[in-house]
């Protein structure tokens, strides 16, 4: 590990981005530190045998705020999960939620382990004991504390924690909302695992068909034939290539930890994927380019720069090698402060991770609605809907004397589901935060970048939450 990577603190970075955004706000200095500090810290070690031995596990939750409640946030399961990094994400789901209008505070937790060290029955060990953890202390609940899907785990660990939540507190009638991310058959809501990648893309394209933005970037108006690379083929960073892919652009270099492919023509993401999950890696894909290190690949020429990996990937170092015209931030905190100083400098645009990767949160916040309502989005209107649109065709047809092809009646006639609304929900969620973003930015010419932008619109709110709670002036 290099100097510069031991002395980076991540929540340091938040820090010292909320205070560049903080002199725009005019907010009450004791208020401002209010928001910027962790409310509340959970640090734990507990045992849990492993094989013929009892391995001590450090794991951490950290709810950032309490301005509104419940308090929401993934959970890590990684070797680099330490108390810095879970603050400065907990920080980030507070500033992101407060821009994309989710009614929930921040918060995080994380395991210090390499999930790929243990066994399915071994991991499951370690996650209900932690969710267990988290129930002594009062520190989750639907309530309280929703915790959900990060780096290194998924659906199987969320079902994991609602199966011990609901154990150990019988007849809780809203206990599946005790954390989001599950799989549909366990309280989930379709289109949750896609949500994040999903949201990536909507927020990128809504910068894309920005003419303004564009001309600025000198880059043409939208994401059509757009060259685009990803880092990180996980849940977020496949997802935001297939959306990419589908939307015409040209997904050239896939990086993976190990290594990367590059292909001038584009990469078809389930391909890929499916060749690592047969071989182990994307290294030798058919067809691409091998490049030696993701973090050669992530230098390469392109218009659009998705990490979707991990943070403090891009820092004041490898920043003046990058020649992406656009970054957006998939995964959270992969700039530092100084490589976002040298984008600002070479008038790159720099899409923040607070925002650009909230689809997550969005989605997971239909699904705590999905299961406190205990009923399936579209369940009491899809029929409904399609019955009057059905009735209101054929009248315009009958007064017409025109009849549509079947095609058409079908996609007319459709009422929507729950996977129609949920993507409806999030792509109107995304379009807007990003608006509001663009607007302060703009306003206001003074502000240096977007994430400053992105930090004073989620300041403001929580500021005006805690105003209204009467706290502060
Ligand atoms: P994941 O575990 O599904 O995938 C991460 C992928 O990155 C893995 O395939 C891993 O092998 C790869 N990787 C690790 N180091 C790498 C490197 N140096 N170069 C290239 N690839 C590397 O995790 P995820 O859920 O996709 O999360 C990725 C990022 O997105 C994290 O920063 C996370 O906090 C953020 N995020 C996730 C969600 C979500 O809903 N899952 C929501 C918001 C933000």
């Amino acid at each position: 590990m290099s100097d510069q990577q031991q002395q980076y603190s991540f929540f340091g970075a938040v820090e010292k981005s909320f205070d560049k955004a903080a002199k725009f706000t005019n907010l009450d200095k004791g208020l401002l530190e209010q928001i910027k500090q962790c409310n509340a810290v959970y640090r734990m070690h507990f045992p849990v045998k492993i094989g013929d031995n009892i391995e001590v596990i450090k794991a951490y939750r950290v709810q950032h705020s309490h301005h509104k409640l419940p308090c929401k946030g993934g959970i890590r399961f990684a070797m680099s999960v330490n108390l810095d990094e879970v603050m400065a994400l907990a920080a980030l789901m507070t500033y992101k939620c407060a821009i994309v209008n989710v009614p929930f505070a921040g918060a995080k937790g994380g395991i210090t382990i390499d999930p790929k060290k243990y066994t399915p029955y071994e991991l499951e060990k370690i996650t209900r004991r932690y969710t267990s953890e988290l129930i002594k202390k009062n520190f989750i609940g639907p309530g309280i504390d929703v915790p959900a899907p990060d780096y290194g785990t998924g659906e199987r660990e969320m079902a994991w924690i609602v199966d011990t939540y609901a154990s150990m507190r019988p007849g809780e009638i809203d206990a599946l909302g005790c954390v989001t991310g599950k799989p549909v058959t366990q309280g989930g809501v379709r289109g949750r695992r896609e949500a994040t990648g999903l949201g990536v893309f909507y927020g990128i394209r809504e910068v894309c068909n920005m003419p303004d933005v564009m001309s600025k970037l000198g880059m043409t108006i939208g994401v059509e034939g757009k060259t685009v690379i990803v880092q990180g083929l996980g849940n977020v960073g496949y997802h935001a290539a297939k959306f990419f892919r589908e939307g015409g652009a040209k997904v050239i270099c896939l990086a993976e930890h190990d290594g990367a492919i590059y292909n001038a023509d584009g990469l078809n993401e389930e391909d890929v994927f499916q060749y690592k999950k047969k071989t182990g890696s994307i290294k030798n894909y058919p067809g691409a380019k091998t490049i030696a290190t993701s973090n050669e690949a992530i230098e390469l020429e392109c218009d659009i720069l998705i990490p979707a990996a991990l943070e403090n990937v891009i820092n004041g170092e490898n920043a003046p090698r990058i020649k992406a015209k656009m970054i957006g931030e998939a995964a959270n905190g992969p700039l530092t402060p100084e490589a976002d100083d040298v984008f600002a400098a070479k008038g790159v645009l720099v899409i923040p991770d607070m925002y650009l990767n909230a689809g997550g949160v969005t989605v997971s916040y239909f699904e705590w609605l999905k299961n406190l309502s205990h009923v399936r989005y579209g369940r009491m209107e899809k029929r409904f809907t399609e019955n009057q649109n059905r009735q209101m065709l054929e009248q315009i047809e009958e007064s017409t004397g025109k009849k549509v092809s079947e095609k058409d009646r079908e996609t007319i006639i459709h009422g929507p589901d729950e996977a129609d609304l949920v993507y409806s929900g999030l792509e109107e969620t995304m379009i807007a935060a990003t608006r509001e973003i663009m607007e302060v930015w703009k306003a206001n010419p003074e502000i240096p970048d977007m994430r400053t932008a992105a930090y004073v619109v989620a300041i403001k709110k929580v500021g005006t939450s805690y105003a209204e709670l009467g706290i502060f002036p």
